[in-house]
């Protein structure tokens, strides 16, 4: 059966994995008609991506659907590093110094509970994915996006949308249409894992990894009790073998580098892949754009792509929103920046990562011997624990070399430097900075005379006086300095006062659509 018809939305998106659900997500709480579209007959069922991190959770309270996911996961409270014969060195996540994010953790969940707390919450706003629905071919000229569907019992459908985003993982169909190329580089090693039950009494709540001759090897626990996420490098694998991933062999793999009897049993869900890393050259050819998978691929190590997808969309949806109320050229610089902020970011994770993995599955003998060696002390120096909590949970990002962000800091201004994370201070038992910061535009905070802020719908608002030291503290701002925020909780910059902001003209536009 064949059938045309043709429609109108803001935008489409292609792909309902996580990075896709996030944009569907985003478009409709930010008032963005949107049609999103996947070819599989149903939400995934893969465990996959197994944390979230911190700024991840950050972004998902912007979103509204940080309580769901926590509550469908379990944090991941330690980690246990064996490094040969010598005793574990024992790494305490909750206890490392996040500094004042209010989700000081590694948030254990499967992937598919993440996208499940994403559907349940697209369906609450009003949304739905349109499933066995796939792309055939997408076209665009100066004022709108053009696709052509396929959905089910074979029926072609024609769509227009203001915008289009391709969140269609690795294989990305738009990213081939468009053109734009992904060099894919391999890492040449192969992991397994496997989802498994033990019949060890290990503790809930903590992670164990083994670095021994035979390879490395992590046990890490998931939200559902006895139930462990086994990952294990294999480096004497010879290409095109495929291993069978049943009890026998896991038992084995864990006896031999760990030296004790896993016991093995109810296997979840077991994969083997082979390790690839690429970076989209581009990720916006005009009204169309890349995120997630379908714009960058790496190594696993660190457990940054599902989060990386995630941060993605959510960066990009607010700038669509609002490019609808800016100046043409206005938008055009919004719109860019999504993709000098995200792929600086992505270039530099799997960079990252690509090193991480590298070091750790060397099959250099003398590499293996020194981390042998040098790995109880390295794991217990403070450097590296830094690196566990706030870097692995992307507190710590700076967007640089951004044209929506001011350029240099004024004299005599400090940190939070442009594009970091607005710092999240507690300013009375319940509420903390973030609170203050509205949830769909720009926020701007006066401090000429007692301390305000404006939001996006145009209201100044007192704060309360007894917050000043805090948030003058937090913003490092003097004087009748103004510190503008964006949505999505990044500083835009700090300025000595209202006209000197106004002459960057990026932030100027905002603040017209603030009537400020
Ligand atoms: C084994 C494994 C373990 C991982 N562990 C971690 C981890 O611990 N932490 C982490 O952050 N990341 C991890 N990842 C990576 C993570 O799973 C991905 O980064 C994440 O799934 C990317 O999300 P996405 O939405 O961008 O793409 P995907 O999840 O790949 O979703 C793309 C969607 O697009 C759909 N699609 C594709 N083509 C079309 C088309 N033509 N038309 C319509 N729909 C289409 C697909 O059906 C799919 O649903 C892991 C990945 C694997 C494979």
């Amino acid at each position: 059966m064949m059938e045309r018809r043709e429609q109108d939305v803001d935008l489409i998106v292609i792909g309902a994995g996580p990075t896709g659900l996030t944009a569907a997500c985003e478009a409709r709480r930010l008032g963005l008609s949107v049609v999103i579209i996947d070819r599989k007959e149903h939400r995934s069922t893969f465990s996959k991506a197994l944390v979230v991190h911190a700024r991840t959770m950050e972004v998902m309270e912007t979103m509204g659907v940080s309580e769901r996911v926590r509550a469908a996961g379990a944090s991941f409270d330690a980690l246990n590093a064996h490094f040969g014969s010598s005793e574990a060195v024992r790494m305490d996540l909750r206890g490392l110094d996040w500094g004042d994010t209010r989700y000081p953790y590694w948030l254990s969940i499967p992937q598919y509970e993440t996208e499940r707390c994403l559907e349940e919450h697209l369906i609450a706003l009003g949304g739905a994915v349109r499933w066995r629905t796939s792309l055939e071919s997408l076209e665009q000229d100066q004022d709108s996006v053009s696709v052509t569907l396929r959905g089910p019992n074979g029926v072609v459908e024609s769509l227009r949308a203001q915008w289009a985003i391709g969140c269609d993982g690795g294989g990305s169909a738009t990213r081939r249409a468009l053109g734009v190329a992904m060099e894919r580089e391999s890492l040449e090693e192969t992991f397994v894992l496997a989802d498994v039950h033990t019949t060890q009494a290990l503790a809930e709540a903590e992670g164990h990894a083994w670095y021994g001759e035979g390879g490395l090897v992590l046990l890490v626990p998931m939200p559902e009790a006895g139930l462990f996420r086994l990952i294990a490098h294999m480096p004497e694998r010879v290409e095109g073998e495929r291993f069978t991933l049943d009890e026998a062999f896991l038992d084995g793999l864990i006896l031999e580098r760990a030296g004790f009897e896993l016991g093995a049993h109810e296997l979840a869900w077991t994969s083997q892949f082979d390790l690839h890393q690429g970076l989209a050259e581009r990720y916006r050819v005009g009204r169309i754009f890349l995120a997630g998978d379908a714009a960058h691929v790496h190594s696993p190590v660190g457990g940054q792509g599902m989060n990386t997808g995630i941060q993605d969309a959510h960066n990009l949806l607010w700038k669509l929103a609002l490019s609808r109320d800016l100046e043409p050229a206005a938008a055009e610089l919004y719109l860019d920046s999504y993709q000098q902020e995200r792929r600086a970011t992505a270039k530099a994770m799997v960079q990252g990562t690509g090193r991480a993995t590298r070091v750790l599955t060397s099959k250099q003998h003398f590499v293996g011997m020194l981390l042998r060696a040098l790995g109880p002390y390295l794991a217990s120096t403070q450097l590296l624990q830094e690196q566990l909590g706030r870097a692995v949970g992307m507190l710590d990002l700076v967007y640089q070399d951004s044209a929506v962000l001011q350029e240099m800091p004024a004299v005599g201004l400090g940190q939070p430097s442009p594009g970091s994370r607005l710092p999240n201070p507690v300013l009375a038992e319940a509420t903390r900075l973030h609170d203050l910061l509205d949830p769909k535009g720009h926020t701007l905070f006066l401090f000429d005379g007692s301390p305000r802020k404006l939001t996006a719908d145009g209201q100044l608002q007192r704060l309360d006086p007894r917050w000043e030291p805090i948030l003058r503290d937090a913003l490092a701002v003097p004087g009748n300095g103004v510190v503008l925020v964006r949505p999505d909780r990044c500083v835009v910059g700090c300025w000595s006062d209202l006209a000197d902001l106004e002459r960057f003209s990026p932030a100027r536009a905002v603040l017209d659509t603030m009537g400020a």
